[in-house]
């Protein structure tokens, strides 16, 4: 019987395509036009910073071996282009809530698979967002990785920690800047409140990793706090630094 009405309302008042405004096929996130513009990020990749390879095998890129990250690894769904980059468009700069809902079904979906397939330690894990600062939370209205973690959080079924984590630092926009600026602009940006996080495993969530120097002053300040393992996930990464 709710098979039938929920088959009625979906006749009635189909759903839409979040990106393009197409009328969704019943219980699908994205339409089939703007699904075939998701790049999933698939191997050849660095193991630690996801960085994509043309071609031959999955190996540590020079990058990460010159300067091991402060985190383990950074996991992303999709490679920022098409439909991913359309999205995180539309839902950082205008604000349509509609597409930040698909994003954090699409990242929870990906996180449930790897997150299986992942080796664990016997300590807690709880999912942190990248914290946003207070200026830019003013401007924007919302943190969008906060969103996003959200569907993480309860996909996963982890507790999900935003307070403790927080930028002391206001930065400018990472994506005008090249790669040296980015690391300039957010070192110490980042630092952790209180001892709620302290020998647990962290799942950092973002929406988007380019060069992965936010990240990676974020799990500084997390190892700081005593943090034991912290795993990257985002929902999309650029294909090169
Ligand atoms: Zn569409
Ligand atoms: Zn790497």
């Amino acid at each position: 019987m709710k098979g039938i009405i929920s088959s009625l309302i979906h006749l009635i008042y189909p759903n839409k395509c979040p990106i393009c405004g197409e009328i969704l096929e019943k219980d699908s996130i994205l339409c089939k036009s703007c699904l075939s513009e998701l790049k999933k990020l698939s191997p050849p990749f660095c193991p630690i910073c996801s960085v994509p390879f043309p071609d031959g095998e999955s190996h540590i890129c020079e990058v990460c071996l010159r300067r091991r990250p402060y985190f383990e690894s950074i996991s992303s769904a999709y490679i920022y282009e098409g439909t991913a980059s359309k999205a995180i468009h539309l839902f950082k700069f205008q604000r349509k809530k509609s597409v930040g809902r698909a994003i954090g079904m699409l990242l929870s979906e990906f996180a449930s698979k790897w997150w299986e397939g992942i080796s664990k330690k016997n300590i807690e894990y709880v999912v942190v967002p990248v914290p946003l600062g207070k200026r830019r939370l003013r401007e924007r209205g919302f943190n969008q990785s906060l969103t996003i973690a959200r569907y993480v959080s309860k996909g996963l079924n982890l507790a999900i920690d935003y307070l403790s984590l927080r930028r002391i630092k206001e930065t400018e926009q990472q994506s005008v800047l090249g790669t040296e600026e980015r690391k300039r602009n957010v070192r110490n940006a980042f630092e952790v409140f209180g001892d709620a996080l302290k020998g647990k495993g962290i799942i950092l969530v973002d929406d988007v990793a380019t060069t992965g120097s936010t990240l990676n002053e974020c799990a500084k300040a997390l190892r700081r706090a005593g943090v034991e393992e912290i795993r990257c996930l985002v929902f999309s990464r650029t294909s090169y630094f």
